[in-house]
């Protein structure tokens, strides 16, 4: 939280509650997580955690999991949480997440290759998703999950994007802090407002391929995705 903080400004207010659960069920290694004002959820489904918390890549995924949620608090104006509709929920989900691999790669340094390998996995996971379909689709095709890899790697391009143009200035937090800033001047909790700002920071190109990836059910994902990454 502190990480965050640094990043967005404090909350106000009382420190957050952690409610964690876990349902010892017979078969299913899910979980669950989510925030409410000043709550943060956390809920396994599994028949092994008393096994499974030994592993490493328990841990790992665990630290990523709260980032993530932790990151949920962040994302808020003064006007409320600063979400998109959910047929557009890459940016607040893939922001968490892209939110959770910078404090899991600052907090946690040797994490580094947890985080790359992730990120790998992500995009695959991303171009395979897409070639069945565009991304503001994947909600009503029951593919709410790419909006979480989908959306890490356009953040990603995002920042890589603005500090490459901006030298180093910019990164996810201050573009996130602007579009939030413009929320808070009245414009709307939407993607066309964080993409105003996302073509400020970075580019006209950048912008267009972001939301042909979002709109266009195209035979060449990859290739968009590609270019996202060559951002990078
Ligand atoms: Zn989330």
């Amino acid at each position: 939280m502190r990480y965050f903080e640094q990043q967005l400004g404090e909350l106000s207010g009382p420190k957050p509650i952690l409610y964690a659960s876990y349902s010892k069920v017979a078969d299913g290694d899910g979980s669950q997580g989510g925030v409410l004002p000043k709550q943060i959820f956390m809920h396994w489904d599994r028949n092994d955690l008393e096994k499974e918390v030994e592993k490493s890549e328990f841990v790992e995924k665990t630290i990523w999991f709260f980032a993530h949620e932790v990151a949920h608090l962040y994302q808020k104006s003064s006007k409320g949480q600063i979400y998109a509709a959910e047929n557009q929920s890459w940016l607040h989900e893939g922001g968490a997440n892209w939110f959770a691999a910078n404090a899991i790669l600052v907090l946690y340094p040797d994490k580094k290759e947890y985080v790359n390998k992730k990120v790998e996995r992500y995009k695959e996971h991303c171009v395979k998703g897409l070639a069945d379909g565009p991304l503001i689709e994947a909600a009503s095709r029951g593919r709410f999950d790419l909006y979480y890899t989908c959306g890490l790697l356009i953040h990603r391009g995002i920042e890589l994007a603005a500090q490459r143009r901006q030298k180093q200035q910019e990164n996810t937090y201050t573009i996130w802090k602007k579009f939030r800033h413009e929320v808070e001047l009245g414009a709307p909790s939407e993607l066309s407002t964080f993409l105003t700002v996302v073509e400020n920071e970075t580019s006209k190109e950048l912008v267009s391929t972001i939301t042909n990836m979002i709109n266009t059910r195209s035979s060449e994902p990859p290739s968009l995705v590609n270019q996202l990454f060559d951002e990078m």
